[in-house]
Protein backbone atom coordinates (compact mmCIF):
# COMPACT_ATOMS: atom_id res chain seq x y z
CA UNK A 1 0.00 0.00 0.00
CA UNK A 2 1.48 3.51 -0.77
CA UNK A 3 0.26 6.07 1.48
CA UNK A 4 0.73 10.40 1.30
CA UNK A 5 0.30 12.71 4.04
CA UNK A 6 -2.00 15.15 3.88
CA UNK A 7 -1.71 18.25 6.56
CA UNK A 8 -5.79 18.43 7.59
CA UNK A 9 -7.65 17.03 10.80
CA UNK A 10 -10.68 17.65 8.49
CA UNK A 11 -11.92 13.98 7.85
CA UNK A 12 -14.13 15.04 5.09
CA UNK A 13 -11.05 16.36 3.17
CA UNK A 14 -8.94 13.69 3.50
CA UNK A 15 -11.73 11.40 2.07
CA UNK A 16 -12.19 13.58 -0.71
CA UNK A 17 -8.75 13.54 -1.06
CA UNK A 18 -8.40 9.91 -1.26
CA UNK A 19 -11.98 9.12 -3.47
CA UNK A 20 -9.71 11.42 -6.02
CA UNK A 21 -6.13 10.28 -5.57
CA UNK A 22 -7.61 6.39 -6.09
CA UNK A 23 -8.87 7.21 -9.69
CA UNK A 24 -5.40 7.56 -10.31
CA UNK A 25 -3.57 5.46 -8.05
CA UNK A 26 -6.45 2.56 -6.92
CA UNK A 27 -3.89 1.17 -3.44
CA UNK A 28 -3.26 4.66 -2.29
CA UNK A 29 -3.89 5.38 1.25
CA UNK A 30 -4.31 8.88 2.27
CA UNK A 31 -3.02 9.96 6.24
CA UNK A 32 -3.95 12.86 7.95
CA UNK A 33 -2.36 15.30 10.84
CA UNK A 34 -4.71 12.92 13.70
CA UNK A 35 -2.85 9.48 12.30
CA UNK A 36 0.23 11.23 13.35
CA UNK A 37 1.75 11.02 16.62
CA UNK A 38 2.72 14.78 18.56
CA UNK A 39 2.23 16.87 15.20
CA UNK A 40 3.39 20.58 15.39
CA UNK A 41 0.73 22.82 13.09
CA UNK A 42 2.23 25.93 11.88
CA UNK A 43 0.76 28.91 12.26
CA UNK A 44 -1.06 30.13 8.53
CA UNK A 45 1.05 33.49 8.74
CA UNK A 46 1.54 33.99 5.04
CA UNK A 47 -0.25 36.54 2.51
CA UNK A 48 -1.38 33.99 -0.39
CA UNK A 49 -3.44 30.59 -0.58
CA UNK A 50 -0.26 29.12 -2.23
CA UNK A 51 2.31 30.43 0.23
CA UNK A 52 0.07 28.67 3.09
CA UNK A 53 -0.54 25.71 1.45
CA UNK A 54 3.28 25.29 0.73
CA UNK A 55 4.08 26.33 4.60
CA UNK A 56 1.58 23.26 5.53
CA UNK A 57 2.73 20.39 2.82
CA UNK A 58 6.42 21.50 3.85
CA UNK A 59 5.46 20.89 7.49
CA UNK A 60 4.07 17.33 6.76
CA UNK A 61 6.92 16.51 4.48
CA UNK A 62 9.03 17.17 7.57
CA UNK A 63 7.19 15.62 10.38
CA UNK A 64 6.28 12.61 8.53
CA UNK A 65 8.65 12.12 5.71
CA UNK A 66 5.84 11.18 3.96
CA UNK A 67 5.27 12.78 0.15
CA UNK A 68 2.62 15.29 1.59
CA UNK A 69 -0.05 17.60 0.40
CA UNK A 70 -1.59 20.70 1.77
CA UNK A 71 -4.41 22.90 0.89
CA UNK A 72 -5.62 26.44 1.53
CA UNK A 73 -8.69 27.95 0.28
CA UNK A 74 -11.10 31.04 0.56
CA UNK A 75 -13.50 33.25 -0.94
CA UNK A 76 -12.27 36.25 -2.69
CA UNK A 77 -14.99 39.14 -3.34
CA UNK A 78 -14.59 41.85 -6.13
CA UNK A 79 -15.90 44.79 -3.71
CA UNK A 80 -13.79 43.90 -1.30
CA UNK A 81 -10.44 44.08 -3.30
CA UNK A 82 -10.50 40.24 -2.99
CA UNK A 83 -11.21 39.79 0.82
CA UNK A 84 -11.48 38.11 2.82
CA UNK A 85 -9.25 36.05 1.18
CA UNK A 86 -7.05 34.15 3.20
CA UNK A 87 -8.49 35.20 6.25
CA UNK A 88 -11.63 33.34 4.92
CA UNK A 89 -11.98 31.18 8.07
CA UNK A 90 -11.87 33.73 10.36
CA UNK A 91 -13.68 36.79 8.76
CA UNK A 92 -15.92 37.88 11.87
CA UNK A 93 -12.76 37.55 14.57
CA UNK A 94 -12.11 35.21 16.33
CA UNK A 95 -13.47 36.63 19.85
CA UNK A 96 -16.79 36.32 19.85
CA UNK A 97 -18.27 33.06 20.25
CA UNK A 98 -17.68 29.71 20.01
CA UNK A 99 -15.76 27.86 16.49
CA UNK A 100 -19.30 26.14 16.21
CA UNK A 101 -21.08 29.78 15.19
CA UNK A 102 -18.08 31.22 13.44
CA UNK A 103 -19.50 30.49 9.51
CA UNK A 104 -22.72 32.05 10.59
CA UNK A 105 -20.99 35.29 11.84
CA UNK A 106 -18.95 35.45 8.76
CA UNK A 107 -21.85 35.20 6.78
CA UNK A 108 -23.74 37.48 8.30
CA UNK A 109 -20.97 40.17 8.30
CA UNK A 110 -20.18 39.84 4.72
CA UNK A 111 -23.88 40.14 4.07
CA UNK A 112 -23.74 43.29 6.06
CA UNK A 113 -20.29 44.66 4.36
CA UNK A 114 -22.08 44.00 0.75
CA UNK A 115 -25.61 45.90 1.66
CA UNK A 116 -25.14 49.13 -0.59
CA UNK A 117 -22.97 46.47 -3.30
CA UNK A 118 -25.22 46.34 -6.67
CA UNK A 119 -26.08 43.52 -8.11
CA UNK A 120 -23.62 44.18 -11.34
CA UNK A 121 -20.95 44.60 -8.83
CA UNK A 122 -21.53 40.66 -6.67
CA UNK A 123 -18.80 38.59 -8.46
CA UNK A 124 -16.50 36.82 -6.52
CA UNK A 125 -14.84 33.54 -6.56
CA UNK A 126 -13.23 30.64 -3.98
CA UNK A 127 -9.53 29.70 -4.85
CA UNK A 128 -7.86 26.75 -3.42
CA UNK A 129 -4.53 25.94 -3.48
CA UNK A 130 -2.93 22.91 -3.59
CA UNK A 131 0.32 22.18 -2.71
CA UNK A 132 2.83 18.61 -2.80
CA UNK A 133 6.14 18.28 -0.91
CA UNK A 134 8.14 15.39 -1.96
CA UNK A 135 11.84 14.18 -2.06
CA UNK A 136 11.81 14.82 -5.72
CA UNK A 137 10.79 18.83 -5.13
CA UNK A 138 7.60 20.46 -4.57
CA UNK A 139 4.38 21.85 -6.91
CA UNK A 140 1.31 24.21 -6.14
CA UNK A 141 -1.73 24.39 -8.15
CA UNK A 142 -4.81 26.24 -7.91
CA UNK A 143 -8.46 26.00 -8.86
CA UNK A 144 -11.06 28.22 -8.90
CA UNK A 145 -14.81 28.97 -8.85
CA UNK A 146 -16.37 32.05 -9.85
CA UNK A 147 -20.32 33.22 -9.41
CA UNK A 148 -21.82 36.26 -7.23
CA UNK A 149 -22.55 36.68 -3.58
CA UNK A 150 -26.36 36.78 -3.18
CA UNK A 151 -28.55 38.94 -0.56
CA UNK A 152 -30.05 36.29 2.11
CA UNK A 153 -28.32 32.55 3.03
CA UNK A 154 -29.68 29.79 1.37
CA UNK A 155 -29.18 26.27 1.50
CA UNK A 156 -27.99 23.61 4.17
CA UNK A 157 -25.57 21.67 2.36
CA UNK A 158 -22.09 22.61 2.20
CA UNK A 159 -20.03 24.74 4.82
CA UNK A 160 -18.45 28.32 5.50
CA UNK A 161 -19.94 30.66 2.66
CA UNK A 162 -21.92 27.96 0.33
CA UNK A 163 -25.07 29.46 1.69
CA UNK A 164 -24.24 33.05 0.29
CA UNK A 165 -22.56 32.22 -3.05
CA UNK A 166 -23.93 31.36 -6.24
CA UNK A 167 -21.64 29.33 -9.41
CA UNK A 168 -21.54 30.75 -12.89
CA UNK A 169 -22.64 27.43 -13.63
CA UNK A 170 -25.99 27.83 -11.81
CA UNK A 171 -26.75 30.57 -12.23
CA UNK A 172 -29.51 30.40 -14.44
CA UNK A 173 -31.27 28.43 -11.46
CA UNK A 174 -29.76 30.67 -8.70
CA UNK A 175 -28.92 27.40 -6.58
CA UNK A 176 -26.18 28.16 -4.24
CA UNK A 177 -23.14 26.02 -3.16
CA UNK A 178 -25.17 25.07 -0.04
CA UNK A 179 -27.98 23.67 -2.46
CA UNK A 180 -26.09 21.73 -4.84
CA UNK A 181 -25.28 17.52 -4.37
CA UNK A 182 -22.04 17.09 -2.71
CA UNK A 183 -20.93 15.41 -6.28
CA UNK A 184 -21.87 18.28 -8.41
CA UNK A 185 -19.67 20.69 -6.15
CA UNK A 186 -17.10 18.40 -6.07
CA UNK A 187 -17.31 18.75 -10.05
CA UNK A 188 -17.24 22.96 -10.11
CA UNK A 189 -15.30 23.60 -7.21
CA UNK A 190 -12.21 25.26 -6.51
CA UNK A 191 -11.04 22.17 -4.47
CA UNK A 192 -12.39 19.11 -7.05
CA UNK A 193 -10.32 21.12 -9.50
CA UNK A 194 -7.27 21.81 -7.96
CA UNK A 195 -7.14 18.26 -6.45
CA UNK A 196 -8.03 16.28 -10.02
CA UNK A 197 -5.25 18.94 -11.15
CA UNK A 198 -2.32 17.23 -8.79
CA UNK A 199 -3.66 13.90 -8.30
CA UNK A 200 -2.03 12.33 -11.75
CA UNK A 201 0.96 13.67 -10.74
CA UNK A 202 0.53 12.83 -7.03
CA UNK A 203 -0.29 9.09 -7.95
CA UNK A 204 3.29 9.21 -10.54
CA UNK A 205 5.50 10.20 -7.71
CA UNK A 206 3.82 7.62 -4.94
CA UNK A 207 3.09 5.14 -7.17
CA UNK A 208 5.80 5.54 -9.79
P1 LIG B 1 -9.61 26.18 4.77
O1 LIG B 1 -8.78 26.27 3.55
O2 LIG B 1 -10.23 24.83 4.95
O3 LIG B 1 -8.91 26.69 5.98
O4 LIG B 1 -10.88 27.12 4.53
C1 LIG B 1 -10.82 28.50 4.72
C2 LIG B 1 -12.20 29.09 4.81
O5 LIG B 1 -12.61 29.48 3.50
C3 LIG B 1 -13.31 28.20 5.33
O6 LIG B 1 -13.41 28.25 6.72
C4 LIG B 1 -14.52 28.81 4.68
O7 LIG B 1 -14.94 29.92 5.41
C5 LIG B 1 -13.98 29.28 3.33
N1 LIG B 1 -14.16 28.24 2.30
C6 LIG B 1 -13.20 27.54 1.67
N2 LIG B 1 -13.73 26.68 0.78
C7 LIG B 1 -15.06 26.84 0.86
C8 LIG B 1 -16.16 26.21 0.20
O8 LIG B 1 -16.03 25.30 -0.64
N3 LIG B 1 -17.37 26.66 0.55
C9 LIG B 1 -17.59 27.63 1.46
N4 LIG B 1 -16.62 28.22 2.13
C10 LIG B 1 -15.34 27.84 1.83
Amino acid sequence: MSRVFLASRNSKKIEEMQRILREHAPDLDVLGIDDVEHYDEPVEDQATFEGNALLKARAGFAATGLPSLADDSGLCVDALNGMPGVLSARWSGTSLGPKKGQDDRNNELLLQQLSDVPDERRGAHFACAVAFVHAGGEEVVEGRMSGRVIRELRGSGGFGYDVLFVADEHAAEGLTSAELAPTEKDRISHRGRALREIAPRVAKVVVG
